[in-house]
């Protein structure tokens, strides 16, 4: 799946990428267009890559007793428009035309509610390891489509919108690679 081409269809789905519909999205204000891509690092429990509970607590069925770590996450309702996991396999949950639920009290030139104007990827990963190589090779995928769709002006992590409540994408995140793997042609 990585290794093909991406391109974003009707609605904003991406066409040949597995979807699960979450119920966490509405519709984005009027007139207001993409132009901001934010990067997110998630894992559930922290720090574990193996299960499923991210695609969980996006579709609202994560059972909140199975962790301790979870009973912080009772009630809540969030999701991405993508996610994509350490095999470099990509999940898309809300078609890019609605809003997803990802930055929550944000910023970004002066202009809050960044869910508003932004597609939220979200990587499977944390702040104390570093991302798998087939992530990084998605996620070029995934942005040269969405860049290709809407007039990204910006692509910022969720610390560069959230600073001082949002760490993520992280320390591991490296953003020189991601960077220079856009400006290379092809992909
Ligand atoms: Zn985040």
């Amino acid at each position: 799946m990585s290794a093909g081409i991406l391109h974003v269809g009707a609605a904003g789905w991406l066409r040949d990428v597995h979807r699960m519909p979450s119920p966490n999205h509405d519709e984005r204000p009027d007139g207001c267009g993409v132009d901001l891509l934010v990067i997110h690092s998630i894992s559930l429990p922290p720090d574990e890559f193996t299960g499923d509970d991210v695609i969980r607590l996006f579709m609202n069925t994560l059972d909140c007793a199975s962790h301790p770590y979870y009973r912080r996450l009772h009630g809540l309702k969030v999701s991405a428009h993508f996610f994509i996991r350490r095999d470099g396999s990509l999940i898309q949950f809300v078609p890019c035309a609605k809003r997803a639920w990802h930055a929550g009290a944000s910023c970004w030139r002066g202009r809050s509610g960044c869910n508003d104007f932004s597609v939220g990827i979200e990587l499977e990963g944390s702040d104390s390891v570093p991302f798998a190589d087939g992530q990084y090779g998605t996620l070029d995928g995934l942005t040269r489509a969405l860049q290709q769709a809407y007039a990204i002006r910006d692509i910022v992590g969720h610390a560069d919108i959230a600073p001082g409540r949002k760490t993520d994408p992280g320390p591991h995140f490296d953003w020189m690679r991601y960077r220079a793997a856009l400006r290379a042609p092809g992909g």
